[in-house]
This record gives structure tokens, sequence and C-alpha cells, in this order.
């Protein structure tokens, strides 16, 4: 199948080819026709594949040849929980419309919004917006839906986790009813069903890779030693494995700020991003990141999803994170598009229930290894995770392996739902991927969940109007 084959305007066509993509993912190939024909779409998407090509493009499509906007008026409306993520698919919507003549903008708090509401008075074909900032601009009266066409939720699991559902909630009650809704969330708690089951009408379901599931092709591994001791070891295994381009997440905003000043004081390159730093530093720390003026970012899971950085080798967890589902969206930073990552976790003992929590949602045991001069003095306990939990993956470590061991796999499987490791702008060299490490697989269960998704979306018959806001 072509991107030609599923009938995009030849705009659309040019500046995919510009990108040098060649054909369309799984998620693209299932959501591009639905959407192109109006359906709502549920779709059990990780980012890295290619889902945002997957609504942008037919939705840019459309609005293309369905009319212009008006002052004011905003077509389509796509949510993110993140100003990164929010960034990153309004660059999308620019990158893939760069020859259709539509208008876009972005907007999320932490800016001046004088700019924002300027842009809104002649009107956009798109706006990419987190909750908060949206609520402001519509209560100033700056925009108005009545032409909208599309509502997006990107990363609808994470807004709610962020606390958005009340402006969610506002935010619903001020669209049209008759609109399409497109969700696209990396995991389907209760809480996402419900919402699906309430603003979806007859969705298609897709789902381009397991829900809940690490990527494929990221190899993965626990390092236990003490809480005290992490800051060295990240330093000694930086130099040791000379490491070059790093994503690290500690939990807090003090923790990132304490490592990374621990980092500049051995002269090393790094820089921090999180929730306090204002949002012109945030995204300068991430340029300098992803043009390798800077080896180590080290962030908080704020920053976990919406990043995109081409071919990203490595992600560390200084600290795991609190919510088992931020680990995979953490780890889903490497390893994307086909490339092979390496996610290294350094855990502590007042840590072993994270890691439990964790081991039991990706339904995998992780390998551990100490490190010589680092090893616990409080023993990390095992996890206790059922040895049926385990995927097949592959260990080749010359490290004194603890704790549970998978069967050897003799290479990397591709992804379900990413692309071909020859995707011609995301091959990253063999030679570049860290020896002696783990390969594993994918998490079970997920299809699963995503029936049981399917299912309490299939059971709502009607969409209910969207009601104005319950504070709980
Ligand atoms: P996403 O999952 O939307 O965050 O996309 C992940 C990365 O894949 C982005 O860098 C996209 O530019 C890239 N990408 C999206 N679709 C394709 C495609 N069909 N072929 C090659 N790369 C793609």
């Amino acid at each position: 199948m072509t991107f030609r084959s599923l009938k995009l305007i030849d705009p659309l066509l040019r500046a995919l080819d510009e990108l040098g993509y060649d054909d369309p993912t799984p998620v693209q190939r299932q959501a591009i026709p639905a959407v192109l024909a109006g359906r709502d779409l549920m779709a059990a998407a990780q980012t890295g594949t290619g889902k945002t090509a997957g609504f942008a493009l037919p939705l840019l499509h459309r609005l293309t040849l369905e009319g212009a906007v008006a002052p004011l008026g905003v077509r389509c409306l796509v949510l993110a929980p993140t100003r990164e993520l929010a960034e990153q698919v309004y660059a999308s919507f620019r990158k893939y419309g760069a020859h259709v003549p539509l208008r876009y903008g972005v907007a999320y708090g932490g800016v001046p919004i004088e700019p924002q509401i300027n842009k809104l008075k002649k009107g956009l074909d798109v706006l990419v917006a987190t909750p908060g900032r949206l609520l402001d601009l519509l209560r100033q009266g700056t925009l108005t839906f009545t032409q909208l066409q599309t509502l997006v939720l990107d990363e609808a699991d994470r807004m709610l986790d962020l606390g958005f559902a009340a402006d969610l909630d506002t935010v619903f009650a001020a669209l049209p009813p008759g609109r399409q809704t497109l969700l696209f969330s990396a995991t389907f708690p209760e809480a996402i069903r419900t919402l699906a089951g309430r603003l979806l009408r007859d969705p298609l379901s897709v789902q381009a890779s397991p829900a809940n599931a690490a990527a494929k092709t990221v190899r993965q591994l626990v390092i236990t030693t003490d809480k005290k001791s992490k800051p060295e070891l990240f330093l000694h295994l930086l130099r040791e494995r000379g490491w070059q381009q790093v994503l690290v997440f500690a939990k807090t905003r003090k923790g990132v700020d304490q490592l990374v000043g621990v980092l500049q004081q051995q002269g090393i390159r790094a820089d921090a991003i999180h929730g306090d730093k204002p949002q012109p530093a945030r995204l300068r720390a991430l340029a300098r990141f992803k043009a390798r003026d800077v080896d180590v970012l080290v962030a908080t899971d704020v920053a976990a999803r919406g990043l995109d950085i081409a071919g990203l080798p490595l992600v560390v967890n200084h600290d795991l994170p609190t919510v088992a589902e931020d680990y995979v969206h953490r780890i889903g930073r490497t390893g994307r598009a086909g490339a092979t990552g390496e996610a290294i976790s350094l855990v502590a003992a007042d840590e072993v229930d994270l890691l439990k929590a964790i081991e039991t949602l990706i339904r995998q045991v992780l390998p551990r290894e100490e490190i010589p001069g680092f090893e616990a003095d409080h023993r990390v306990p095992s996890t206790g995770t059922p040895a049926s939990a385990a995927q097949p993956g592959a260990r080749k470590s010359a490290a004194k392996p603890k704790g549970a061991k998978a069967p050897v796999s003799p290479a990397a499987p591709r992804p379900a739902g990413g692309f071909g490791p020859t995707a011609p702008d995301r091959a990253r060299p063999a030679k570049r991927i860290p020896q002696g490490s783990v390969v594993v697989a994918a998490g079970r269960g997920a299809k699963s969940t995503a029936k049981t998704a399917a299912k309490t979306v299939a059971k709502t018959t009607a969409r209910p109007s969207p009601r104005p806001t319950k504070k709980k």
C-alpha cells in the first residue's frame, strides 16, 4: 500500500515525498481511510508508530477540500497534554501541510497569551492546544467553535493523569455535537474507556501496537544499587560505556536540577527539562540536545511524552516513575520507528514496589545487573513477579545476572506498529547499538485490553450531547 493508493491529494503526497516517507505505517493504513470517510476513531497507538501523520494527513486533506475558516473560527482542534507534545503536533501539521493553503496555530500556557489571540483573529484551520490555555482563550471570547469539524484527543490517558478531566469536560461542552472525534491513547484504563463511551460514535478501533507493551526494539535492563550511589553510578556508566546522547529521567524537579548540577561540575554537557522551567528554556534545552550541543538531557515525566528525538539510542531511569505507565512512555523515547534502543533503570531497594508494578504492567521480568563498586548495601528484593510473566527475550551480558533470566532470542524483532528498519530517515547503523544488552518482546494481554475497550464503546449506541462540567 502506498500513500497515493490512500487517495490523498497531491500537495500532501508532495510533502511526504520531500520527507522521504515511502510507505504508510500500520496505524496510518488503518486510520487514514477511516478519518477521510469522516468516522470516529479510537486508537491504541504509542508515539513512534507514526500516529500523528495517521490523523494529520486525512484531516489536512479534508480541511483543504471542504471550505475555508472564518475569523475567530477553528475547524480542527487537537488537544494535547503537554506543551512539548503540542509543539510537536503543531510542527507535524506544518510539515505535512507545507503545500496546502491552511492556517495552523498552537496554544499552551507559560508563554504570553497575546500572540496566540492575535493569530486566532483571522481564524485557524488547525489549532493544537493544551486544555488549560484553551479554556483561557475560550473564556476571553477569542475563538469560536461554530465551524469545528473534528476534535482530536492526543494522549488522552496522559491528559487524565495530569488532572485535565474537568477542563476537558468544559471544552467538550463548548463543541458542536455533530463533530468527528478521534481519540488516541497509549493505555486504556477505565477512565479512558468511559470517556470514549461518552464521546465517540460508532468508532473504528485501531490497535497500532499492543497497549502497555514496551516497544519490542527497546533492550531493557535494571541495574541495582543504593539510592545515594545513583549519581556516581550514572557518571561511571556514562564514562565507562562512552554514552553519547542520553535522555535521563528523574522523579522530581529538584532531583533533575541536582543531577544536572553534578554532571555540569564534572564538565559534562547536561541540561534540564521540567515543569518549573519557562517554555523557551525547555524548547532551547531540547533543541540543544537534538543538535548534540548537550549530551545528557535530564527530564521529569512531564517531558516523557511528545519528545521525538530521531535515533535516540538510550534512555536512563535515574529513578523509577511512580506511575507504571510512565515507564512505557519514558522508554518509548528510544527504539522509535524501527530503530533499536536501550533503556536502563537504576533501581534502589525502596523502589522494589514500583519495579513490581512496572513488571506486572509490561508482563515481563526485567533482567538485573550489578556494577562492581556500586553494589547495593540494601539488597533490592526480588519483585516476585511470576516467571510466567516473562516474555521471550535475550541476555548476553558479561556481568553476573541477578534475578530473572530470559531465553535467548537472536535479534531484536520489528515492532508490530512501527516502520521497517529501512525507513530512510530513521535507520541507525547497527554498530551504534551497545553490546551485551537484552532483547525483550512485547507484553501479552494488550489485545484483550483493547477488545474490552472496543466493547465498551460499541455498547454506546448514541452520543450524548456534551454536558457541562460536574465538579467532584
Ligand atoms: P509519531 O508516532 O507520530 O510521533 O511519529 C514518529 C516519527 O516517525 C516521526 O519522526 C515521524 O516524522 C516519522 N514518520 C511518521 N510516518 C512515517 C512514515 N510513513 N515513514 C517514515 N517515517 C514516518
